[in-house]
């Protein structure tokens, strides 16, 4: 069975004319870059959170990197993620100098384990290795448990960075993502692929002013105009201060205005995304197929829609992403263990140092869904894969 032979993506960004007419009138204006958009956007996401202060930044990997130094990362320190996310995940750590390590994740959720946390603790406060931050990842949407992570930190005594590229406009708690009742920092990814797009971007929010004064430094040289952080006083009006190893990791007045414009639609997207969602988990009822269980503390984003073949259809799963590939239909894998791949092998780990990761990348597929998938292409999409078990 054929439908179309355009290729389904199994994400996609959704540009409206408003958003298009946003970006026109930044490059009719007086400012590409450093203008009035940048705060704005930072100041609705802040106001979308509920969280005191938003921090924008070219993309959600330089967020991450910032969120770590601000909280003081450095050559001395060990920083846990989890082994099934973006590597972006665990390089932060590394740019500053730091070891990472990973805690393995819980098989039903695709989370952070909660209890290999535990356990992974109590162990390293044996040996005095403790981390100094845990950076959990809310997979395709769904929150961690952060109310378990956050009474480890306050127990163990590290910090935490929500990896939330893929849960803005999710719940936990009846409360938005980002609102950091449960962390230091949460960072958010706008590329072209998550729940709303600036092209490319991130934020970094955070509750400690402290924590963002240092992050919007870090984003920009690690240069301040303002007096009050200045170590003499001010030469004159052109004088600035570099007093931190910053980046030039700031977000353009275009990509903010895309932003802005996109974030008015963020709950209709996650919505929408959510009626799918439950369309497919409804239709795969009765095949050998596990979904991420849903807690009923969480309300997900969906940014990624991800299977998991239970029994004997495990040993199908590689056919199974070609064969809907063959069918147009772009399957994917979120994600390969971070800790398998070879820059992380050269570290010293071994693939059976998280064994639930190695068994959820053996068994784990994502398939399409964004907002503007069809009834058509779903229905394809659901035939295709029935007919294939
Ligand atoms: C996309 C993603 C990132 C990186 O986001 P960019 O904005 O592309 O830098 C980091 N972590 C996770 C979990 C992601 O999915």
């Amino acid at each position: 069975m054929t439908m179309t032979n355009k290729v389904i993506p199994y994400g996609k960004q959704n540009i409206s004319q408003h958003d298009i007419d946003a970006v026109v009138d930044v490059l009719k204006s007086d400012w590409l870059t450093q203008g009035p958009k940048v705060p704005a956007f930072e100041q609705a996401i802040a106001d979308y959170c509920d969280v005191n202060f938003a921090c924008a930044t070219n993309s959600a990997t330089s967020a991450l990197h910032i969120a770590c130094l601000a909280l003081g990362v450095g050559e001395s320190d060990i920083v846990w993620t989890s082994p099934i996310s973006f590597v972006a995940s665990a390089n932060c750590a590394l740019y500053c100098g730091a070891k990472v390590d990973f805690v393995d994740i819980d098989l039903d959720t695709g989370n952070m384990s909660p209890g290999e946390l535990e356990q992974k603790l109590i162990s390293a406060k044996k040996i005095d290795s403790l981390p100094k931050v845990v950076i959990p990842v809310h997979l395709a949407g769904q929150s961690c448990d952060m109310k378990a992570i956050y009474e480890l930190a306050t127990k163990y005594g590290f910090k935490i960075i929500e990896d939330a590229s893929h849960a803005i406009g999710a719940k936990y708690l009846d409360k938005s993502v980002g609102n950091c009742d449960y962390s230091d920092i949460t960072v958010f990814s706008f590329h072209p692929v998550k729940i709303i797009t600036s092209a490319e971007g991130g934020m970094a929010v955070t509750n400690s002013q402290t924590l963002d004064k240092s992050m919007k430094r870090l984003r920009s040289h690690g240069i301040t105009s303002n007096p009050d952080e200045m170590t003499e006083p001010s030469h004159g009006p052109w004088y600035y201060q570099q007093i931190d190893l910053g980046f030039n990791y700031r977000m353009t007045e275009l990509q903010a205005a895309l932003g802005l414009s996109q974030l008015k639609k963020l709950d209709q997207f996650v919505a929408e995304r959510n009626k799918l969602a439950n369309i497919y988990t409804n239709e795969f009822k009765n095949l050998p197929i596990s979904h991420l269980h849903q807690s009923s503390q969480s309300y997900s984003s969906y940014h990624l829609y991800i299977i998991r073949l239970t029994g004997d259809a495990v040993k199908k799963h590689k056919e199974l992403i070609c064969s809907l590939r063959e069918h147009n239909i772009t399957s994917h894998l979120h994600y390969i263990p971070i800790h398998i791949q070879p820059y992380y092998q050269a570290l010293g780990f071994k693939k059976s140092d998280f064994p639930n990761a190695i068994e959820y990348y053996h068994s784990a597929l994502t398939i399409p869904l964004h907002p503007k998938l069809t009834n058509l292409e779903q229905d394809y999409i659901i035939k295709t894969i029935i007919e294939f078990l």
